[in-house]
């Protein structure tokens, strides 16, 4: 199985409006990041873990030539506003795409791309197969993937985990029960938005905690805003086991 980071930024991580803070100006192409998003490799059997504003440029940049399935954590539009992109996968595969997430995620991408869903099929539209499911496990091509509950302030997000790989963003609380989910995992992905308190984020200091109290070998952290700083400084004051992913990162397991 091998992991791509297609992205590891946030919306306020992006330096697309001349943020002119020196890391956004930084010359390390690792603080360079893209709306968050990972692809997951089983031979030929692609899986992504959301869509966000990126999507387009990502699939370009990394040179993924298909895609048989969505896994989307949550309706917020950094990870869901590509999702029109997802119709060139739609020509080329001549099949529509399945997206798996929670019921209130469904409603909301019903909601916010009613166009794609509404009854009149017309030519050349997105074709999604919108799978809302409970939150068990769930079997695709072969692969079970166990949806993670976690609380984004308010909001209920899914993280998933694949195998003994667990990918787990825009968190602010989990449960206990849901860490059980978890532990095991060889390798974990949480996300880190700061060092600043935030209402609905982990912060660095709570993605390490968090990370140490559920015992993965190896943590990543994604989801990183330019307010975190550079890449080079953070990852030196980082504990032993756990990295700063970064855009292009591959993990193989
Ligand atoms: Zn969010
Ligand atoms: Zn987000």
């Amino acid at each position: 199985m091998r992991v791509t980071f297609l992205g590891t930024g946030t919306s306020q991580g992006v330096p697309v409006i001349a943020c002119s803070c020196p890391v956004c100006e930084s010359k390390d192409p690792k603080d360079k990041r893209l709306r968050t998003s990972i692809l997951l490799e089983w031979g030929s059997l692609n899986l992504i873990v959301d869509t966000g504003p990126d999507f387009r440029s990502q699939m370009l940049k990394f040179k993924v030539q298909r895609v048989d399935g969505i896994f989307t954590t949550h309706a917020h539009r950094d990870h869901i506003a590509g999702l029109d992109e997802v119709r060139s996968f739609n020509f080329k595969q001549k099949e529509s795409i399945p997206l798996f997430c929670q019921q209130i995620t469904a409603d909301k991408i019903q909601r916010d791309f009613s166009y794609i869903f509404s009854v009149q099929d017309y030519p050349g539209l997105p074709k999604i197969d919108l799978c809302p499911v409970p939150l068990n496990p769930i079997t695709f091509k072969g692969k079970t993937v166990v949806p993670v509950e976690v609380m984004h302030y308010k909001l209920p997000v899914w993280g998933f985990r694949f195998d003994d790989f667990t990918y787990i963003t825009d968190a602010k609380t989990i449960a206990e029960e849901e860490i059980q989910k978890i532990i095991g995992s060889k390798v974990l992905v949480l996300n880190a938005l700061q060092r600043e308190e935030h209402i609905s984020h982990l912060t660095l200091d709570e993605a390490i905690d968090l990370s140490q109290k559920i015992g993965a070998k190896t943590t990543y952290l994604t989801h990183i805003s330019h307010n975190l700083g550079f890449h080079e400084t953070v990852s030196k004051e980082l504990p032993e086991g756990i990295h700063l992913a970064y855009d292009g990162l591959n993990i193989d397991l």
